[in-house]
């Protein structure tokens, strides 16, 4: 795996090939990485930490539950791996259901036919823990994880101060479609989330998915994001049916998604937890 240097201590992998974006920190005396792809992938990249720096590898940030980053976390077994509590809730029911050692041949061969290109990077697979969980926040040397939700309940952003980098996780999709349709996608945090990013000193924010980024995408995505909040919540205050509100085609242009269901999905998802507001609280 081939790193680009994005800032002072900074390095990044941004292909996409073996599953989200990953990177690194280098620090004084150890290095942090963040994410960690698949089982191969996984591997992959943590063989090539050293071929930026010979120090040794102490901390994997998890940004948040999802396979594409967590699965390579076993090649990351020695070092103390972070990750917000809900994080840790996820994967350990996970485990007991959908990821257990009896499910997991079952999720290889699920993938063999469904993301053909995933497939290979799962040999090896075993889902491990991360060993230290935080709530709001935490600190890695001068490192700041915040807990901000949005993308999934988990969903943590890491800063690099002094370098002005950011790492998003899956808050941003760049020049792509979100995947919003997650059980504990909150729109409303994601919205937050957004505002939250914009207020920080940030010059380089590296994506979950897609290219090194800005905070131009950022407002562009969430001035779309608020665009479709008021749409759809005014639909709902006038009982208009989820289908029609799913098949409006007068939300602002967006990007087209990277897999058919995830756009349709993704706003089924937020028309079911703004129904619910409704419901409990009145709009
Ligand atoms: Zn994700």
């Amino acid at each position: 795996m081939k790193f680009k240097r994005v800032s002072q201590r900074v390095y990044v992998n941004t292909e996409g090939k073996g599953g989200g974006n990953v990177g690194i920190i280098v620090l004084n005396d150890f290095v942090v990485a963040v994410d960690a792809q698949y089982p191969v992938s996984g591997w992959e990249f943590r063989r090539s930490i050293s071929d930026v720096t010979t120090k040794p590898v102490k901390y994997l940030i998890l940004t948040h539950y999802h396979q594409d980053h967590i699965f390579g976390s076993q090649a990351f077994r020695d070092c103390e791996i972070i990750g917000h509590f809900l994080l840790k809730k996820r994967i350990e029911e996970n485990i007991k259901t959908i990821w257990s050692k009896e499910e997991i041949p079952k999720l290889i061969e699920d993938a063999k036919t469904n993301r053909p290109e995933v497939a290979p990077l799962l040999e090896g697979l075993e889902v491990i823990l991360p060993n230290t969980t935080f709530n709001d926040r935490f600190m890695v040397d001068d490192i700041e994880i915040t807990h901000t939700g949005g993308h999934t309940e988990c969903s943590s952003i890491i800063y690099v101060p002094g370098d002005e980098v950011l790492f998003a996780g899956d808050l941003l999709f760049v020049k792509r479609f979100p995947w919003g349709g997650d059980p504990t996608a909150d729109p409303d945090l994601w919205i937050e989330a957004f505002r939250k990013i914009l207020e920080m000193n940030v010059n380089i924010i590296i994506p979950g998915h897609g290219p090194l980024s800005n905070k131009d995408e950022v407002r562009k995505q969430l001035e779309w994001f608020m665009a479709v909040r008021s749409k759809m919540k005014e639909m709902i205050s006038n009982d208009t049916p989820m289908e029609k509100v799913i098949e409006y085609n007068g939300y602002p242009s967006f990007y087209e998604s990277d897999r058919p269901t995830w756009r349709t999905s993704t706003l089924e998802h937020w028309y079911r937890k703004w129904s619910n507001q409704r419901q409990l609280f009145g709009f």
